[in-house]
């Protein structure tokens, strides 16, 4: 008897070789296997009679196999298996490319069951079902595995085919036991009317009879949302678990704010705080004068004023002296940060130092040498902070900006070093609330939801190339005012070199043509970063009217003087780029435009990235579309995780779900302890070291 956690490799029709394909894509148990879910259902339930067929449709025919041949075609090692059917109302050709070893399975004589596209092949047989599934029926008595009912359709895995994993899932569903150990308690099973876990599976692989192929492709019948909400039950009790584990750590010491702290702090500010920059601050605060760790993510839109908030607190522990790691996701954005942070930091008497790469060896020896005996208050660099030689004599506080670029893992790696900071986690592109949840919810959240004051929205517009005459009199309106401009060229690496010499010809353009009465500056990647400094700076400094760059100017700069902004090409560009570029402008106290401007035709996604842009400023609704647009695979495909981290939700589509489910997860938690919660959360803890690695990688 098999058991869930028994080796793939021991279910029938598997064996070692397949085992391997398996193991591949991460299918290593028979539990993994069965949860390796249909992506698709197929109804072929309703047998039909050959001479009913018409060209176009998918059909299920009951026949009886009359002859076959294998053609050789012009292509070498490419031969086709030509069958003729027949059932009694008709006869119909069959062709299956490739498949020669069909002759012996499908003899003349059997009776088969077969659905397929029919086609019309008005110069051949006429009608044809091409590469049809088949099934051999004998006796008249037949395991309607593959045909005859709602089937479903598996994705390949390497040389495993649908119709094998149909098969191997088949037996491995009738083989199961009548009971299964299910995370799921059986009064929430009751409450949302959910099959056990052991007919959820059963009916997920094979829907029952007269099922609604409508539902189960939209993965909402009965047994496919248990599945589903059994995951994301699972998975947020795990977080929740988490998050209760490291709350019980005790972290080696507190950062106490008094009054001599509090002034220091005072005295740095530039501005008075918004409201939700002091509730924030305030937060941290308690935060760090606690004796348990900070686990914290702050969102907020562009230009929401992060920063000031992260240096606050940067000061409170500088204070009780201990030290501070601010890490981006690049090096030109650490240059950046450096410059903004020093400038507060500074006439306070800290030190403040950036670590990049640029670096030559013994400037970079002495400044490893200064974090290791504490002389560097704070220290600015990529991830390249915690992942090389750097030694820090007491980090107190970790902060991550632009964490949605960094591997959720780079935390686990700055505990692997030892380390027990503070960390604030700060993300400037919104993540949709339901995504956040999934990738953050072992953290804390905050949420600066107030712009500062002063800010007037950003009128976007869009603007077809042809427009130009239009694009170049805004432009001068803007300058004229005392304003400046950027212009924003699209640079990818795959067509990089182009991309640059478009942003060159365009600043060549603009600078001899239109404008050459103006000051027009260029900055882009490929500039060292002396000389890129000294454009941006100039422009900072209002000594450049246009400046031309490629998406240097990304994350980061912050000229408020900065009205218009131009992006050119701007159907290249993803959603949450383009917001982050109309971040650049409207943060002055004059009215602000960005203007997206586009080479029609559009494709589908362009034109909705576009609309989206015209239609709102908010970042959180771009973010909802962007996710819309996109799918989650990009939060959630390959470049983030190794691999996907659910089996059979999807954040996207069960958001609903996902909700219901967080809040029983802590429904149960909350409620006092038994003996059904004790199984749970065993269960849970089992499970999930594997499953949820990320989760407890924090
Ligand atoms: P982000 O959240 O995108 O990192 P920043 O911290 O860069 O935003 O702040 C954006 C701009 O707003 C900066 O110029 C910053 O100095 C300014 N700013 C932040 N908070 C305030 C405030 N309370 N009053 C006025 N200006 C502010
Ligand atoms: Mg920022």
């Amino acid at each position: 008897m098999l058991e869930l956690s028994s080796k793939v490799q021991y279910v029938k029709g598997v064996g070692p070789r397949k085992a391997e394909a398996l193991a591949a894509v991460g299918i290593t148990t028979v539990s993994d296997l069965l949860f390796y879910l249909p992506f698709r259902y197929e109804d072929r339930s309703r047998v039909r009679p050959i001479r009913d067929l018409r060209a176009g449709e998918e059909a299920t025919v009951l026949a009886k196999v009359l002859g076959m041949r294998v053609k050789r075609t012009r292509r070498p090692r490419f031969k086709v298996l030509e069958a003729v059917v027949d059932d009694d109302t008709g006869s119909i050709t069959v062709i299956w490319f490739n498949q020669e070893f069909l002759k012996d399975i499908l003899q003349v004589g059997r009776q088969v069951l077969l659905h397929g596209k029919v086609d019309y092949m008005p110069r051949g047989p006429g009608l044809q079902l091409k590469n049809p599934h088949y099934e051999l029926v004998e006796n008249g008595d037949f395991q309607p595995t593959h045909t005859g009912r709602v089937v479903p359709v598996y994705e390949r895995v390497g040389p495993i085919s649908p119709r094998m994993l149909r098969r191997i899932s088949h037996s491995l569903v009738e083989g199961l036991p009548p009971e299964l150990p299910a995370v799921l308690p059986e009064t929430l099973q009751r409450r949302y009317g959910f099959p056990s876990l052991r007919e959820a599976l059963e009916r997920a692989h094979f829907p029952e009879q007269g099922a609604s192929l409508g539902l189960y492709n939209e993965f909402r019948s009965p047994a496919q949302q248990r599945l589903i909400f059994e995951e994301l039950f699972s998975f947020s009790l795990g977080l929740a678990l988490r998050r209760q584990a490291a709350a019980g750590l005790a972290k080696p010491r507190t950062f106490e704010v008094d009054d001599r702290i509090r002034e220091k702090v005072r005295r740095i500010l530039p501005f008075r705080l918004t409201e939700a920059q002091k509730s924030v601050s305030k937060t941290l605060a308690d935060e760090l004068a606690s004796p348990r760790p900070m686990q914290r993510l702050l969102q907020g839109d562009v230009g929401s004023g992060k920063t000031i908030v992260a240096v606050m607190a940067s000061v409170i522990v500088i204070e009780n002296g201990a030290q501070v790691a601010l890490m981006v996701p690049t090096e030109v954005l650490a240059e950046q940060h450096f410059g903004n942070v020093r400038r507060i930091l500074s006439p306070a008497g800290y030190r403040v130092a950036l670590l990049t790469s640029a670096r030559n060896r013994s400037e970079r020896d002495d400044l490893l040498a200064s974090i290791s005996k504490g002389e560097v208050n704070l220290v600015v660099g990529t991830h390249a902070l915690i992942q090389q030689e750097v030694r820090f004599k007491e980090l107190g506080l970790a902060i991550i900006d632009e964490q949605h670029r960094f591997g959720v893992l780079q935390r686990a790696e700055l505990r692997a070093k030892g380390y027990a900071p503070d960390l604030l986690v700060m993300t400037a592109t919104p993540i949709p609330r339901s995504l956040a949840m999934a990738l953050y919810g072992d953290l804390d959240h905050s949420l600066l939801d107030e712009m500062p004051p002063g800010r007037l929205p950003v009128k976007t517009l869009l603007m077809r190339i042809e427009q130009r005459e239009e694009l170049r009199r805004l432009m001068e309106e803007h300058v004229v005012a005392g304003h400046q401009v950027y212009v924003i060229c699209p640079v990818v690496e795959e067509s990089e070199r182009m991309d640059l010499k478009a942003a060159v010809e365009t600043h060549r353009f603009l600078a001899e043509g239109p404008f050459s009465h103006r000051r027009v500056a260029l900055v882009h990647g490929r500039m060292g970063s002396a000389e890129r400094e000294k454009v941006m700076s100039a422009f900072a400094a209002g000594e450049v009217d246009i400046l031309v760059a490629t998406t240097v100017v990304e994350v980061g700069v912050d000229v408020p003087n900065a009205t218009l902004m131009v992006v050119e090409q701007a159907e290249r560009f993803g959603l949450s780029q383009l917001h982050q570029l109309r971040g650049r402008v409207g943060r002055g106290k004059s009215p602000s435009a960005a203007v997206l401007v586009y080479l029609p035709p559009l494709t589908p996604e362009a034109e909705r990235r576009l609309a989206a842009m015209a239609e709102t400023n908010d970042g959180f609704e771009i973010a909802e579309r962007d996710l819309d647009i996109r799918g989650p695979g990009d939060y959630f495909g390959t470049r983030q995780w190794g691999e996907p981290l659910f089996r059979v939700a999807n954040v996207l589509r069960d958001r609903e779900l996902f909700d219901l489910a967080r809040r029983e997860a802590g429904e149960l938690l909350s409620s006092p302890a038994t003996v059904e919660q004790d199984r749970i959360i065993n269960r849970v803890i089992q499970t999930w070291g594997q499953r949820f690695g990320l989760a407890t990688a924090g």
